[in-house]
């Protein structure tokens, strides 16, 4: 496999100052999984949903060639389903269910095919089970990056810090990397997360970007793109680690100079996602939306000035 991707696949009922949405399909997982297919790589899905999750929706990621020998369905069990409500700014959430169900007891097993995957993303889910996906890897892949949240950080501080040891990348917004070092400064937070294994760390700061930092000191920052309207922001996070994993997976090249790419195309793909509820938006990107995209990060940014 080109690629391996860990995380939940889920209902999530979403509130905003707009509107509400019914129960819909949601998940790190799912929306890391979407995000990369972009890319047309060879990738696989490791997640469990329970009996009541659509089959027509599994069919949709079959289509985008996301195999699905990694996911488990547990015939008599419930998905995992979270809840979340938007502030006015649409920037901040507050989560106000999370059922683990499925999740609660998942045991990761990693097919044959999977255990050679060149990159990995873990996505957010319990850090034990990130831990176990990485142990069963038969050797280290190109990069593994991972994504994690507050949630975890409550209650699971200790296992989180063994799999940071493990990682190439961790990738968390700003109110985490703040939870996550005990510094306010951003630059602080990423020197002390650094120290505690990734070489590279991307802080994603909703709509005013993100930060890419590595540990010889290097930082980029990519704007978000300023959008007439934000519908839903869930799944933002997730379609930019997908867009960022799917983009190395797709040059095979991880420098830094090509990191600052991904960040761009991660960023690119999270524009979308916000775009409409759920994963629908992401569902419907063509290549020339995608182009004219980054086209637009691209000019956002560049700019001539005559320093004397
Ligand atoms: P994001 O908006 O990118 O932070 O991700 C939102 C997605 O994360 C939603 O679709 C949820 O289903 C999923 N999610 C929320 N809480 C958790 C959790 N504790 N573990 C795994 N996935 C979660």
């Amino acid at each position: 496999m080109e690629l391996v991707t860990v995380g939940s696949v889920a209902f999530d009922a979403i509130e905003t100052p707009f509107g509400k949405s019914d129960k819909i399909v949601g998940g790190a997982g799912t929306y890391i999984s979407i995000a990369s297919s972009f890319f047309k790589k060879k990738s696989g899905i490791v997640s469990v949903v329970g009996g009541d999750f659509p089959k027509d929706f599994l069919a949709m990621l079959d289509m985008r060639g996301i195999d699905q020998q990694g996911l488990q369905i547990k015939e008599d069990e419930k998905s995992f389903f979270w809840s979340g409500k938007y502030h006015n700014d649409m920037n901040t959430r507050d989560t106000l269910v999370t059922e683990l169900n499925v999740l609660e007891k998942f045991d990761p097993v990693l097919p044959d095919e999977y255990k050679n995957p060149e990159f990995l993303m873990l996505g957010n889910l319990a850090p034990d089970v990130q831990l176990k996906v990485i142990e069963q890897c038969e050797r280290k892949p190109q990069i593994i990056a991972m994504d994690t949240m507050n949630f975890w950080m409550d209650i699971a501080m200790d296992d989180l810090k063994k799999v940071l040891k493990k990682v190439d990348v961790l990738t968390i917004n700003d109110e985490e990397a703040r939870q996550l070092s005990g510094e306010y400064s951003l630059v602080k937070a990423a020197q002390k997360i650094l120290r505690m294994g990734p070489e590279f760390l991307v802080i994603k700061k909703g709509e005013h970007g993100a930060l890419l930092f590595n540990n010889e000191n290097e930082v980029f920052f990519a704007p978000a793109l300023p959008l007439e309207e934000v519908f839903d922001p869930t799944g933002a996070g997730d379609s930019f680690a997908g867009g960022f994993i799917g983009h190395l997976a797709s040059t095979k090249d991880i420098s830094f100079e090509n990191m600052k790419r991904a960040v761009i195309v991660g960023s690119a793909m999270a524009s979308f996602c916000v775009e409409q509820f759920g994963t629908e938006r992401l569902q419907s990107v063509t290549q020339e939306d995608f182009d004219e995209r980054v086209r637009e990060f691209v000019n956002l940014t560049q700019f001539d000035i005559s320093l004397v």
